[in-house]
């Protein structure tokens, strides 16, 4: 496993100047050092980070005289979040020499053991011996301090992961690493490799709760803003029934034609409006659980607007709002119809329930490979603070409280103009009104 490259030329003229350890090395047993790796391990808690600085400082106590802990990510990212030595200033070295530069110092060696997952070990070591894991092959300059033993040991949880890696170095003592430290180094890195494991589980369950409760938390938010906003249109509904119900009743012959059909129409708007709340909902829980393809088709846009702001002309009229088009030609493209379909929806009852009596009006234009889409009005606007939050599901402007609505259309808007590798922002200044444009590729790359 561990293969020794053993220099015969001792190093000379490297000692820092730091405190030798040698009486302290010699004195030293396998079974104390394994002991004090564990005192100075016991009052670890799962914090992930603290556990790091931890290791770090309870391998260079134990092993000498430093410590750089080496982490692989589930990419295979190589990060070095922590090192350790007893002296800020020789500390500050490493950290320059190590974990400061890109690449560090110890990168290429070190992702060599941890895709080997065999330790690395040079009692003696110099610098020229960096030279095949540097991408250049040239002697790397070396920090301050002068190492001259050197290990790398690959830290493998019991299900055979490789967690990363422990760069331990001597500088201050002129004993070498023998077997004994490796052994001992491998034995702690197999150790710490649990510990990590744990403290990393425990993290990321920390997170899946933390999400967990800020899903259930959007799903209460959500129901309590649907039931109420569907309880809204079935009152109006029930009333203009009973009133209708009563009026047969007691006094038909005071009923016109008139009468009824204002309330039909009161009726049929209600019945509109829950339409588009039902088809909401719909729209999320298939975003949500991808049970749609896109249906990619050859459409017309110019024929999506015409058919959309018709269906809108009398909720436009009945808010005071001039409903214009301005799409002169055919605009075709690959997209999905019914997608096109929703989005404009969305973006036309906007307009016209913020549009505050405004006239609104909607354009379709070709710009090079894109058609460009844009909804206008001149009403309320939208707050600067509140222009990126309102994409996003439930998130209504502070001033929208007193329309009915779900926070949820823009939302869709935005997955279905995704979907269809377009874009969509919106320019608004408050009380001046807003403008969403949305640009859709002719030919989406997701087409293909
Ligand atoms: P809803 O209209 O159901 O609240 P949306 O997701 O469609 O949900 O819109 C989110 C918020 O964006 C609205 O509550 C409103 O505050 C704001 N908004 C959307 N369109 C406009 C517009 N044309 N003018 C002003 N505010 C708008």
């Amino acid at each position: 496993m561990a293969s020794s490259d053993d220099i015969k030329v001792p190093p000379e003229g490297l000692d820092s100047g730091l405190d030798d350890h040698s009486e302290e090395l010699s004195e030293r047993s396998e079974a104390d050092a394994q002991v004090r790796f564990y005192r100075a391990m016991a009052e670890t808690d799962v914090d992930f980070d603290r556990l790091l600085d931890r290791l770090a400082k309870a391998v260079a106590e134990v092993i000498f005289d430093f410590c750089v802990v080496y982490l692989s990510d589930d990419e295979g990212q190589i990060r070095c979040p922590c090192a350790y030595h007893p002296h800020p200033g020789t500390l500050q070295s490493l950290h320059d020499a190590f974990t400061n530069t890109t690449p560090g110092l110890g990168d290429g060696l070190v992702e060599r053991v941890i895709a080997s997952r065999d330790s690395y070990f040079r009692p003696r070591w110099r610098p020229s011996l960096l030279q095949p894991y540097t991408s250049d092959g040239q002697t790397p300059s070396m920090p301050d301090i002068a190492i001259h033993s050197l290990m790398v040991v690959p830290m493998i949880t019991t299900d055979g992961a490789c967690l990363g890696a422990l760069l331990v170095g001597r500088h201050t003592t002129t004993l070498s690493y023998d077997e004994a430290d490796l052994a001992l180094t491998e034995w702690i890195a197999s150790n710490a490799a649990m510990k990590l494991e744990t403290a990393r589980l425990y993290r990321d369950l920390r997170e899946t709760n933390r999400q967990l409760d800020a899903a259930v938390q959007a799903r209460d938010t959500f129901i309590s803003i649907a039931s109420h906003q569907l309880r809204t249109p079935l009152s109006t509904l029930k009333l203009q029934s009973d009133a209708l119900r009563r009026t047969a009743a007691n006094k038909p012959e005071t009923l016109t034609a008139e009468q009824v059909l204002s309330k039909v129409d009161s009726i049929d708007r209600q019945v509109d409006y829950l339409d588009r709340l039902v088809d909401q909902l719909l729209d999320v829980t298939r975003i949500l659980d991808g049970s749609v393809d896109i249906h990619w088709q050859r459409c017309d846009l110019e024929g999506v607007i015409n058919e959309v702001t018709a269906r809108f002309e009398h909720a436009a009229a009945d808010a005071g709002s001039d409903l214009t088009v301005d799409c002169p030609d055919p605009l075709v493209g690959l997209w999905d119809r019914q997608r096109l379909d929703h989005i404009l929806t969305n973006l036309v009852s906007n307009a016209i329930k913020y549009g505050e009596g405004s006239g609104v009006e909607v354009i379709g234009r070709r710009d090079h490979d894109e058609a460009l889409l844009r909804v206008r009005d001149g009403g309320r606007g939208i707050p600067p603070q509140a222009q990126d939050t309102i994409f996003e599901r439930f998130e209504r402007a502070v001033d929208a409280r007193n329309k009915e609505g779900l926070g949820l259309g823009l939302w869709i808007v935005r997955e279905y103009v995704n979907s269809l590798d377009g874009t969509i922002d919106v320019e608004s200044t408050p009380g001046e009104g807003s403008t969403f444009t949305v640009r859709l590729p002719i030919e989406p790359p997701s087409a293909k």
